[in-house]
């Protein structure tokens, strides 16, 4: 696998590839990878004949300095998973590389997507994510980039910078990775204590439950008994559950036949934030 940590050298190195034809398949992620990640790589080594993964700990997107601060980095650990899934380039850039002087963002206008959800209780997140992606379509210039669903509202807004910037790259979201017990896999999940940690499987399982009962209860009386099941929990504070439009995020009040829906959620255990979702079926 080549490494590289400048803009120009990466730039340079790929585009020969593309004077071959090569196609390039793109991941970018913060690192602390797990098995979630390494399911995006492989399916873009195999959809491409280049894959190329991102690590970089973007602090434009990060509301709060302790979770920025204190996100888990591994980055002997993620070479070598990398190497196991024969990943052909890494970009490990430092914030000076991406940003020079200007740590700041640039400022978006998504439709709306933006101001919901996640948008609604991390200040200038997605300003920070739309500044990060454009930056890095802009340096390895992909042909098709690959998001998970676990973070659904990010994968719209993407697709949404695509749409809006004409940025001629293809986007693919693929499924939520979860540990055997159900838990969404994230890199902060590896800062949970061991209480939380054994707590944590209670927000899937709640979201399955959800999942039965969607249809039968109304989306507020269904977000009221999610609500009533996280209030009972001793060690997980929601923070949010929502029943939104898959196209619009928008919070559903009413469920018609013709529009997909997913049920979203933000959990505290402890200090780790923690977010999950599932799709729901109109029936
Ligand atoms: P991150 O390193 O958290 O910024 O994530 C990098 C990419 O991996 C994003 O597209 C995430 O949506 C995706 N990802 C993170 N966790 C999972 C998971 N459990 N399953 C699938 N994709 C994931």
């Amino acid at each position: 696998m080549k490494i590289f940590t400048s803009k120009s050298e990466i730039k340079e190195f790929l585009s020969a590839l593309k004077m071959d034809k090569k196609s390039i398949g793109f991941v970018p992620t913060m690192g602390a990878l797990h098995q979630g990640h390494l399911s995006l790589i492989k399916r873009a080594k195999k959809k491409k004949d280049i894959a190329v993964v991102s690590i970089f700990v973007n602090p434009t997107q990060f509301d709060n300095k302790e979770d920025l601060d204190k996100y888990p980095k591994t980055y002997e650990s993620d070479v070598a998973l990398l190497e196991s899934v024969d990943c052909d380039v890494l970009f490990f850039p430092s914030v000076e590389e991406i940003y020079a002087e200007n740590v700041t963002s640039e400022e978006f206008d998504f439709d709306g997507l933006e101001h919901q959800m996640e948008g609604r209780f991390r200040d200038g997140h997605f300003d920070g994510v739309g500044t990060i992606v454009k930056t890095l379509f802009e340096i390895v210039e992909p042909d098709t980039a690959y998001f998970g669903k676990k973070d659904f509202q990010q994968l719209q807004i993407i697709k949404k910078l695509v749409e809006k910037y004409n940025l001629p790259v293809k986007i693919k979201g693929r499924p939520i990775f979860r540990e055997d017990d159900g838990l969404a896999m994230s890199s902060r999940n590896t800062r949970l204590t061991k209480e939380h940690r054994e707590s944590a499987p209670f927000i899937y399982k709640t979201l399955k439950k959800a999942k039965k009962k969607f249809g039968a209860k109304s989306p507020e009386d269904l977000t009221k008994w999610v609500e009533k099941q996280f209030k009972k929990h001793p060690l997980l504070e929601l923070e949010y559950f929502t029943i939104a439009d898959e196209e619009t995020l928008q919070t559903a009040k009413e469920i018609k036949e013709n529009k997909q829906y997913r049920a979203f959620i933000a959990v505290f255990a402890g200090d780790i934030r923690l977010i999950d979702n599932i799709r729901l079926k109109n029936n």
